[in-house]
């Protein structure tokens, strides 16, 4: 008995060496999010509490300390050419030097490094976050590294290591023309592996620009493999919006497969499944708090009427966004 326990270490020990991070997916039960687990022992729900993407809504406490984060470099236009990236599993935008975050209560300063985004089909939604259970179509995720560390794989090992800010992307039936960079580069990098330069552009353009003051924040995981439990999200409140003609070629024109490979695979839904958060949501200074602890926890009668509030409050939040 004890052997065979010992083959199976040593087997998956061997699997895990021999898997890289670029080992998943998003559409196979052998790869896809509810098998990361098994290739990755960080990405098992059970052995930590802090996995993303999580619902927001449920346990948030106000922090009035958390003001607007100070967004260096966002506002100018960087020199040199940024390269946009089909990775396979994203969309990736490398944004070279002079960007970086702070405040908001980041604990020092972070460097950004890339943005990609998150999309689920054309009749599926596929932010990884939900505001009380409700998905947007696409979410895009800023990414930098704290200014302490390296490179990524330092900033991995501490629990502060990165700060994402998270921004839901709605539709609406105007182009944003903000985002045109990214979306006239899309059909230049349908297959995995092709990559494009594209000039820089102020990056705040991209971020809900009246309000940044509203976000939430908790401390959580890559949402991809290795899934390191090292990020501090903020999770702006607003959405910016694209029109259809900019979200489309996401869902139907971008690939997981390298050019010329059978069968070519689309890439869609690439997001993974919320999960349980333990730790606190901390709405800012001006977010608007979207639910207090469920009533129905000590009084069951009144969940009917705490249903009723929250679709109430989803159908306010749809007509106001
Ligand atoms: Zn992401």
């Amino acid at each position: 008995m004890l052997l065979l326990l010992l083959l199976l270490v040593m087997l998956q020990t061997i699997l895990t060496l021999t898997l890289t991070y670029d080992d998943f997916c998003y559409d196979d039960g052998q790869c896809d999010p509810y098998a990361w687990g098994d290739m990755f022992p960080s990405c098992h729900p059970l052995l930590d509490a802090h996995h993303s993407p999580i619902d927001l809504g449920w346990q948030q406490v106000r922090d009035a300390q958390l003001d607007e984060l100070q967004l260096s470099g966002f506002n100018s236009t960087p020199k040199g050419q940024w390269r946009l990236t089909n990775q396979g599993h994203s969309v990736v935008l490398e944004v070279g030097g002079g960007l970086s975050v702070s405040g908001g209560g980041l604990p020092g300063l972070y460097r950004t490094v890339q943005l990609h985004f998150h999309w689920g089909s054309a009749s599926t939604n596929g932010s990884e976050h939900t505001l009380l259970l409700q998905r947007f179509p696409m979410e895009m995720h800023i990414v930098s590294i704290k200014s302490s560390h390296p490179n990524l794989t330092a900033a991995l090992d501490d629990p502060t290591g990165l700060a994402v800010l998270a921004i839901f992307i709605d539709l609406s039936y105007m182009d944003n023309e903000n985002f045109q960079p990214i979306s006239s580069a899309l059909p230049f990098i349908t297959y995995r592996g092709q990559e494009k330069s594209i000039r820089p552009f102020p990056l705040l353009t991209l971020l809900p620009q009246a309000n940044l003051s509203q976000y939430y924040r908790y401390h959580g995981s890559l949402t991809t493999p290795p899934c390191s439990h090292a990020v501090l999200w903020t999770i702006y409140e607003m959405p910016i919006s694209i029109s259809w003609a900019q979200f489309e070629p996401f869902v139907s024109g971008i690939y997981s497969t390298e050019e010329g490979a059978e069968p070519a695979a689309l890439l869609q839904n690439n997001f993974r499944h919320i999960h349980r958060t333990y730790s606190h949501v901390y709405a800012s200074k001006h977010a608007r708090l979207l639910s207090s602890a469920p009533l129905f926890t000590t009084c069951p009668v009144t969940l009917p009427l705490f249903l009723i509030l929250t679709a109430l409050r989803s159908a306010f939040s749809t007509l106001n966004w």
